[in-house]
């Protein structure tokens, strides 16, 4: 039988669920551990006194089978590696048994009311179609009575999301408990599997003839363990900021969204996310060319002086449900460092701070090319702010975050 490291069980757990193992064992709860042949058999117990059964085959393969329903998710879930744990630490806690083990009946599948979650998510695609700021008091009494129904159902964790979001209904809930809601109805009637497959598709209204180029391609994380990455794109025809976002849940072979540098995107169908901008993008049928060296030069005339940026902030800031930064475009002649901050110049000589901590120097010094610069603006310490994510000049674009757009 195969003794394993605490390194191999790292390697075999999705993090996250290693992590969470390592506790678990930590504090006692793998419990009637035994074994026979090449199987290790135990009790897992939850914090509220119930225990998973879990069984695992420590052969030339490691494969986990247990009574949880996240098992259906990961090939090992907390419960699993928490015995992993266990072995990797003492394999003689593991008493011998006289006869194999039953194996644990695999986890039910759901058998809420898989209604409540459908007549949830119409609801949320009302409310994204008709804007958050008409969330009247009739809807959000509708809501609480939802997340009633969604408690008894045994759907607790989206039940707290809509709870959150009938509190304060921002643009970036919304965003999230749609995701929320798609992905439970799916589990909850089909294969889990493909929940982070779902969440990157955006429902959405249709959307044609739009002239796409690419001005930022980056990567971040979400607090729920999901890898986001995201594709920024001008459209020339309106002179609006979108963005394509591609989730993923954290492990550590995944597929890397396409960056569409230096491509003119004629976009003949897609779907446009409800919500402030930049909308969510879904691409469903694109015509691509390369852009010649010229082929920015569109989007540099587009951008904006800082003095119309500070008006137009102004009023995204009237709109009570906006978020807190806005995206833009701003013309740059030019930079320039004064008491130790970096500012943008624009061709009048309005000045733009510019915050790039965490950013290195040799990015900023690459980005400091004038042209128009791709930021996130902010309003911090009484002053608009701009948090840079790329420059855009003629013959191409230079990150400031992100990953360069190769
Ligand atoms: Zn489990």
């Amino acid at each position: 039988m195969r003794t394993l490291s605490i390194d191999d069980v790292e390697r075999l757990v999705e993090p996250g669920y290693f992590e969470r193992g390592v506790g678990y064992c930590d504090r006692g709860r793998v419990t009637e551990t035994g074994r026979w042949r090449d199987r290790l058999v135990a009790e897992v117990l939850e914090r509220d006194g119930d225990g998973h059964r879990v069984f695992l085959d420590v052969g030339e393969r490691v494969r986990a089978t247990c009574s949880c329903r996240s098992i259906r998710r990961t090939p090992f879930c907390t419960h699993a590696a928490a015995v992993l744990v266990a072995w990797s630490r003492d394999p003689r806690t593991f008493r011998r048994l006289s006869r194999n083990p039953e194996r644990p009946a695999p986890a039910p599948v759901r058998s809420e009311d898989p209604e409540a979650v459908a007549s949830l998510r119409r609801m949320l695609e009302e409310i994204g179609e008709a804007g958050l700021s008409h969330l009247g008091e009739e809807r959000v009494a509708a809501l609480r009575r939802l997340w009633g129904g969604l408690r008894t159902s045994g759907f607790r964790r989206l039940a707290g999301r809509v709870a959150e979001f009938a509190a304060r209904p921002t643009p970036e809930a919304l965003v999230d408990l749609v995701f929320a809601a798609r992905g439970a109805q799916r589990a909850s009637s089909e294969d889990p599997r493909h929940f982070g497959e779902l969440r990157s598709t955006p429902p959405g209204k249709p959307i044609r003839e739009l002239r796409l180029l690419q001005i930022h391609f980056g990567e971040n994380h979400t607090a729920d363990g999901f890898r986001v990455q995201s594709s920024h794109f001008f459209d020339l025809t309106s002179g609006e900021i979108f963005v394509e976002t591609l989730l993923h849940p954290r492990r550590r072979t995944w597929d890397r969204k396409r960056s569409y540098a230096d491509l003119d995107l004629h976009v003949r169908e897609g779907r446009v996310h409800p919500g402030f901008s930049p909308r969510r993008l879904k691409l469903i049928d694109v015509v691509e060319r390369p852009l010649g060296p010229e082929g920015y030069s569109g989007v540099v005339k587009a951008s904006t002086s800082v003095t119309a940026l500070r008006d137009r902030y102004g009023e995204w800031r009237r709109e009570p449900l906006a978020p807190r930064s806005m995206e833009a475009l701003v013309r740059t002649s030019g930079y320039l460092v004064r008491g130790g901050r970096l500012f943008l110049v624009d061709e009048s000589g309005d000045l733009l701070p510019i915050e790039c901590e965490g950013i290195p120097v040799r990015r900023i010094v690459r980005a400091l090319a004038p042209g128009a610069l791709h930021a996130r603006l902010v309003f911090r310490e009484g002053a608009l702010r701009a948090e840079p994510l790329s420059t855009v000049r003629e013959g191409g674009v230079i990150p400031w975050t992100g990953d360069p757009l190769s």
